[in-house]
């Protein structure tokens, strides 16, 4: 229940002075609806007055004139600006006006009278123009031009100066709040208390004061993130309250584990201790598992379903692409059916008999164990005691897919455990923001034996170079991928592009070259893949397409065409197709000359290096405030005052400190904990904002 100290600032903004219905819709897209959300919006700029001259004004400023006003010019064709004229000691100031103002300016502006007038600075040849003044005042009065005036975001009709006053109406109405930081902490960081410092973001008096460093900026983004951090550990905390069923490893487990071919990295082992923990402690499991591509996921996955399998339970496991379930299929059905365990594939385009009899055997409880893409989520798949659910590559899954699969896995009492594989190592911070709310255990070691890869960065004119070398390893029987962009903005031209690419290619290295790309159609494509994994074709041209986990060992060469327009985290993921087998692999990173500064960085970071998280954290670094990459489209949350980037270790800090008070106050009893109710009702973070399952 909302505290009662916040009412006025949950009050809709129409109970602001001004605020009717004309203007109301104009600022809730300004703000939003609540004056909460009017206090919240911040200036993003500063204007700054100059007492000044006629002689003296420069171009460009803001300049505070007082004059006489000497002449009335209006204009004399339509189109032709109203002009005032008037002077001071050293000059001419010409006052513009493109509408029409004729009557009321001979009111406010008589001819003899005195001014003072501010307003941005143009110059034609010796003429001083002021375009439309923001003020004009007589001479008293002057002491009402601010020298400084923040600038607010504007729009639907509202001036910067009419969303200012609002704010400021806003902050009248705010209340001081109960301190909700810890005092010791507060007293290190010198930081305002939260109400001076709302006070003091909104009366920046220098550009420095818009910055995201100032004391009271940290103060204000430490409140957000910590109550964002206080939002996702307790929706931790609810999904754990929550029971499933008791899944222990026994005989299965331990057959299979020792069927793998190989023994479990360190990480690997961490990982399965960590989810084996999970399943057999009956609270409900919400696991992320991140780990670099080709880091292992799958045995983990497979020793995760074995226990729910030896405590009588179903498991499935979902892919993101057919040839990925297929993949998945194809390696782990034989290990199970070894052991005389039943393991399906359902996929979209499975119709008659067989799919008949996968369905029932999942419904009767025959088949314990499916693999299997959306087709899973269909309305006839029932299961008859799903007692785990893993989704590989889970971010691609779509929100409303991961929503049915929730349902699907149970959401109340007695549903099922969930595993997430993500194969995008993400930053630290950006996993706290996007994942605070599950548990996430990484793979950060590779298995061994792994070949190195050696990154290159080349111009594209280098080109018939890097074709040369391909044609040499191709001879010796390797296999090579050639990437092209495909970009949602640029479909039909990179297309066209990546066909040319493609038809190029052919011309050189014939038959053995194959292209795919995700406009093709699913069996088209798979066909083409399956060529590819077969060795039937030396030369894969593809989009993006092949990024998901798809395994080919005797590929050992990727070339990947304007580099600088993918992600880097793509890219990463991109060049672990190769490095898989016993060959040495080769990546080559051919971009479009001139590279910006940035841009080349970029490349550096992933020549550099092969550590995916470390990529991650660089490139997330790197990024600075915008949002290149659309991560806010990657469920990065709005925050009003955060910078996750700017901000990091006041991120980190913050989720240590809601994880430390939720052990120690679970209930927010404490005097402490009560403020902290306050903090986080005042930003009143949603579970659904995350739009992901548990
Ligand atoms: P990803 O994490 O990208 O899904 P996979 O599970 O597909 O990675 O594993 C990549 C490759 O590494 C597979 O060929 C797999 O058999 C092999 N592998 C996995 N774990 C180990 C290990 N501990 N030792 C050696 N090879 C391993
Ligand atoms: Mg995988």
């Amino acid at each position: 229940m909302r505290p009662q100290i916040l009412f006025p600032l949950f009050a809709d903004i129409d109970t602001l002075k001004g605020v009717g219905a004309r203007i109301r819709p104009a600022l809730a897209k300004i703000g939003g609806p609540l004056v909460r959300d009017v206090a919240f919006t911040l200036p993003h700029g500063l204007i700054r007055r100059r007492r000044t001259t006629a002689a003296g004004a420069i171009e460009g400023e803001i300049g505070i004139f007082e004059i006489q006003i000497d002449q009335h010019i209006p204009s004399r064709k339509p189109g032709q600006p109203y002009k005032v004229r008037g002077f001071d000691e050293t000059g001419w100031v010409h006052l513009v006006y493109f509408k029409t103002y004729g009557d009321s300016l001979t009111k406010s502006l008589p001819v003899g009278a005195r001014r003072v007038i501010s307003g941005k600075v143009e110059r034609y040849g010796s003429e001083v123009q002021i375009p439309h003044p923001d003020f004009a005042v007589l001479p008293e009065r002057a002491g009402d031009i601010p020298i400084s005036e923040p600038v607010y975001p504007a729009g639907g009709g509202l001036s910067s100066r009419q969303v200012r006053r609002f704010v400021t109406e806003a902050l009248v109405q705010t209340p001081t709040l109960p301190e909700w930081q810890d005092p010791a902490w507060l007293a290190k960081q010198a930081w305002p208390g939260w109400r001076a410092a709302l006070d003091t973001v909104h009366q920046p008096r220098a550009e420095t004061d818009l910055e995201v460093t100032t004391p009271a900026r940290k103060r204000l983004a430490y409140d957000e993130l910590l109550a964002h951090q206080l939002a996702l550990a307790q929706r931790k905390r609810a999904r754990r309250r929550l029971t499933a069923p008791v899944l222990t490893s026994g005989p299965l487990s331990a057959q299979l584990q020792s069927a793998l071919p190989f023994s479990l990295t360190g990480a690997q082992g961490r990982a399965l201790s960590e989810i084996r923990a999970d399943l057999a402690s009956g609270a409900r499991m919400g696991r992320l598992l991140q780990g670099d591509v080709g880091s292992g996921k799958t045995a983990v996955a497979l020793l995760a379903m074995a226990a729910a399998v030896d405590s009588g339970f179903q498991a499935a496991l979902m892919a993101p692409t057919e040839i990925l379930a297929r993949q998945h299929h194809e390696r782990l059905a034989p290990m199970f059916a070894e052991a005389g365990i039943d393991c399906v594939l359902l996929v979209g385009r499975d119709k008659g008999a067989a799919r008949l009899r996968a369905l029932s055997g999942l419904a009767n409880g025959s088949t314990p164990v499916v693999i299997g893409t959306h087709a899973l989520f269909q309305e006839a798949v029932r299961f008859a005691n799903l007692g785990l659910a893993i989704v590989d590559e889970q971010h691609r899954f779509g929100v409303a897919q991961r929503n049915l699969l929730q349902a699907k896995a149970g959401s109340g009492e007695g549903g099922a455990h969930l595993l997430t594989m993500s194969a995008t190592p993400i930053p630290r911070t950006l996993e706290l923001t996007q994942y605070g709310y599950l548990d996430v255990s990484r793979l950060d070691e590779k298995p061994p034996g792994r070949q190195s890869i050696t990154t290159s960065v080349l111009p594209m004119d280098r080109t018939e170079a890097v074709l040369d070398r391909l044609a040499q390893v191709i001879d010796a029987g390797a296999q090579a991928y050639w990437i092209c962009p495909l970009v949602a903005e640029n479909v039909e031209i990179d297309l066209a592009s990546a066909e040319a690419r493609a038809v190029a290619l052919k011309a050189r290295f014939g038959d053995r070259v194959g292209l795919i790309h995700g406009q093709m159609p699913g069996p088209e494509r798979e066909a083409v893949m399956a060529a590819f994994a077969r060795n039937d074709l030396s030369l894969l041209v593809a989009t993006t397409v092949v990024e998901v986990g798809v395994d080919v060992p005797n590929a050992t060469i990727m070339i990947i065409e304007q580099a600088e327009r993918f992600g880097l985290a793509q890219l990463h993921q991109l060049r672990g197709r190769v490095g898989r087998g016993e060959g040495k692999s080769a990546c080559v990173l051919l971009y479009d000359p001139p590279l910006g500064q940035v841009a080349q960085a970029r490349l550096e970071v992933v020549r550099g290096t092969e550590d995916g998280f470390l990529i991650a954290e660089q490139d997330w670094a790197m990024r600075g405030g915008g949002d290149p990459l659309g991560l806010k489209q990657a469920g990065l949350p709005a925050y009003r005052f955060a910078d996750p980037v700017a901000h990091r270790e006041l991120l980190l800090a913050a989720a240590d400190d809601a994880r430390i008070h939720l052990a120690r106050d679970p209930d927010f009893s404490s005097q402490r904990g009560q403020a902290l109710t306050v903090l986080t009702e005042l930003f009143d973070w949603k579970p659904d904002r995350t739009d992901q399952p548990d």
